[in-house]
């Protein structure tokens, strides 16, 4: 295997969707007309969009010892992510997302963590010389946050923290170890407590951010794009993103953040503006199609922005 030079630190998921004409009430069955399942959790969809681009890319994550663990390893290497520290959890299932939609779009998720839920500080610990020699290495706060802080205290080179879910609660190094802080509109609204329903709202919390220690600030806006700001260049930019058919966003934040990965790992005479911008067209090509991993644009999307 090539070294990685992208290493993500997060969890995996297999999501199990059924579709059904209404939501079935307590104690009740309903007859649904369509079930699929999916791979997801933010760390593998964010090292699968940077794989997918053409990354080294390695996972640290933990799968459960049962037909979804084997299954998630094999969909891991299909895209020749290198899985050294993707372990099976002995007793413990996969990460299952069960979810159930109804016609008027309504729906009810339960979540299991399952194998997720194991990953822990010596798993980072194993994994130092990788995460020590990558350049870019993410996270997010899916996993424990310790495990989290642990990834960024290894990190040697440019580290993103995909701050979601959002926590009132939240060490404060969180905020001050990472090279990057990139949140979306919501998460930015519960970590600095003020509204973000517009541009005005969310340069505030920008602000703010950056004022809880934040180093450089990505506030991702769905179809505005995104927001840029940095201790040394504290006036929010704004990035807008081209206007797309939006057939489905789920994963647009992951795409997002794996080409961002991938471009500041890869393209290192790029300036950051311009790697926001990239990763903006990028995410902005997955939203056209269904699926979160399957919508992943591969390394033609790059030539087609060049060109
Ligand atoms: P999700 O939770 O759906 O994965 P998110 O809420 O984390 O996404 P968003 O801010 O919605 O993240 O989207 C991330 C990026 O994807 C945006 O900054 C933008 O570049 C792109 N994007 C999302 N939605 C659209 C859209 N409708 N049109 C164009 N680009 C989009």
């Amino acid at each position: 295997m090539v070294s990685p030079n992208i290493v993500v630190v997060g969890g995996c998921m297999i999501d199990f969707t059924s579709y059904c004409p209404r939501l079935p009430k307590e104690g009740e069955t309903v007859h649904g007309s369509q079930f699929k399942n999916a791979f997801g959790g933010k760390g593998a969809n964010q090292c699968i969009a940077a794989a997918k681009l053409g990354g080294k890319t390695a996972l640290i994550a933990r799968v459960g010892d049962d037909t979804w663990g084997e299954q998630y390893l094999s969909n891991l290497k299909d895209f020749k992510v290198d899985t050294d520290f993707v372990h099976i959890t002995p007793n413990f299932s996969s990460g299952i997302a069960q979810i159930n939609v109804a016609e008027s779009g309504a729906n009810q998720i339960v979540v299991i963590a399952g194998a997720n839920s194991r990953l822990n500080i010596e798993d980072v610990e194993n994994a130092k010389d990788v995460i020590g020699n990558a350049d870019v290495v993410v996270c997010q706060l899916e996993t424990q946050p310790e495990v989290a802080l642990a990834t960024l205290e290894l990190c040697k080179g440019i580290s993103i923290l995909n701050a979601a879910p959002a926590s009132t609660s939240c060490n404060e190094k969180l905020f001050t170890l990472p090279t990057i802080f990139c949140v979306n509109e919501s998460e930015a609204s519960i970590f600095t407590g003020t509204p973000v329903d517009n541009l005005s709202g969310a340069k505030i919390a920008v602000e703010l951010l950056l004022r809880k220690g934040c180093n450089t600030v990505i506030l991702t806006l769905g179809s505005q794009g995104s927001l840029l700001a940095s201790k040394r260049s504290p006036n929010p930019i704004h990035v807008p993103v081209r206007a797309v058919q939006c057939v489905d966003s789920t994963g647009a934040g992951d795409s997002f953040i794996g080409t961002l990965a991938y471009l500041l790992g890869t393209r290192k005479d790029m300036t950051f503006e311009k790697c926001v911008e990239i990763s903006n067209y990028v995410a902005a090509d997955s939203v056209t199609k269904l699926g979160t991993q399957a919508s992943f644009p591969g390394p033609e999307i790059l030539e087609r922005y060049f060109n």
